[in-house]
């Protein structure tokens, strides 16, 4: 391949989406009455509960609130077990622990990088109350061997859709199959309002839990008091402060209108790297199971034989910003001071946390971009042999 031009500033490895539309929709909150949780946030949930075809969904400020409270509302706590992954954020882990639960490792498949059904199995115990898979990179896990195992051994299941929307697999969507699936809105995620996050489930009982949990379990919310004016209230549960304002769910509706062209634009992006990786040698991509409808939140590659930091800073150099998604967890201190994990554990969790870099995708990257950003990594691979 020709090397790459030089470039004056470098390739951005996000860049959100956010113009006049979003700002118009925040003007539209100052010219109201509640910043706080409103009826833009009641407008958001309703819409994103429709784009997932779910019942219910509840806006609150990150996707590991909505991890926690959702363990809270299914009565997970101290002494329980949850069954998770350690090729994720840490954030799926601490929402456990949180609760009091402790989180139990099941290595992932080594081609996908998501948690491994057929491992789960044998990681239950008396104590495993719930099953917390991840769909990484935004494809999808086996939600169907999931559900039989769970089924099998009556547990629940929360989903952590951070990276996963707009995906699907064999038609079953978040949120299908699960108690709940929770979603984040942070800086780089798909939809964003900077710190966000919602919630969905079908069950009313845990809808109605989750209202409580994320607003200090209280009955009357600020927007009830101004509508309504003063009426007593209780406090019920203990609570959390997790409630999203309508100034965040402001900032999410006009994404919501257009997140499937969002979606089928990543998607030509991946499509385009995968054609330009696919004759680069030294570069192996993640499987992408049949009947799978990939959200493509993360376009990730994996670079074999200890090369991976070396190959970054040589993208870094060339101007292209690439990050890590991410280093399995369960060597991190907090996990082995108290889990006990340790290197060694998840072999296929740790090779893919070896190996792996996310390259820049969003809807505003163009397809020349990609083939230089396929270039440099070419370039870098060969520098680096
Ligand atoms: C971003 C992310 C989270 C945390 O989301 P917040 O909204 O920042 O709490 C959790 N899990 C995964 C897989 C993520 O990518």
């Amino acid at each position: 391949m020709a090397p790459a031009p030089r470039r004056t500033e470098p390739l951005a490895f996000f860049k959100h989406g956010l113009g006049a539309k979003e700002l118009d929709a925040i003007a539209a909150v100052f010219a109201g009455r509640i910043l706080t949780t409103g009826d833009t946030v009641l407008d958001f949930e309703r819409r994103f509960a429709e784009y997932l075809g779910r019942r219910h969904a509840l806006g609150v400020t990150s996707c590991t609130g909505a991890m926690h409270i959702a363990l809270i509302a299914l009565g997970i706590g101290p002494g329980d077990e949850v069954i998770t992954t350690p090729m994720t954020f840490v954030a799926t882990s601490l929402a456990i622990l949180e609760t009091g639960a402790t989180p139990v490792f099941v290595d992932v498949e080594a081609d996908t990088g998501n948690l491994d059904a057929r491992r789960v199995e044998s990681a239950i115990t008396k104590r495993t109350r719930a099953i917390l898979p991840v769909h990484l990179y935004g494809q999808m896990c086996d939600m169907r061997a999931l559900r039989e195992i769970a089924d099998r051994h009556n547990l629940r299941i929360v989903e952590d859709s951070a990276h996963c929307v707009e995906g699907a697999r064999d038609g079953i969507r978040p949120g299908d199959l699960s108690d709940a699936a929770c979603f984040s809105f942070y800086a780089t995620k798909s939809i964003t309002c900077g710190e966000g996050g919602a919630v969905v489930t079908d069950d009313d009982g845990m809808a109605a839990s989750l209202r409580l949990l994320r607003l200090h379990g209280v009955t009357k919310t600020a927007a009830d008091r101004q509508r309504e004016g003063y009426q007593e209230w209780d406090t019920v549960v203990l609570g959390w402060k997790y409630n999203l304002s309508n100034i965040e769910a402001a900032m999410l509706l006009p994404q919501l209108e257009r997140i499937d062209e969002a979606w089928q634009r990543r998607e030509t992006l991946a499509a385009r790297y995968e054609e330009r990786l696919r004759r680069v040698p030294g570069v192996s991509l993640p499987t992408t199971r049949s009947g799978v409808r990939h959200a493509r939140h993360l376009f990730t590659v994996w670079i074999a034989g200890g090369r991976r930091d070396a190959v970054l800073r040589e993208l870094c150099v060339a101007g292209v910003e690439a990050m890590v998604n991410y280093r399995a967890i369960h060597p991190q201190t907090l996990f082995r001071e108290r889990l006990g994990t340790k290197l060694g554990d998840f072999p296929h969790a740790e090779r893919i946390g070896d190996d792996t870099i996310s390259l820049p995708l969003y809807p505003a990257l163009t397809l020349e971009e990609v083939d230089e950003v396929t270039s440099v990594l070419a370039d870098a691979l060969y520098s680096v042999a």
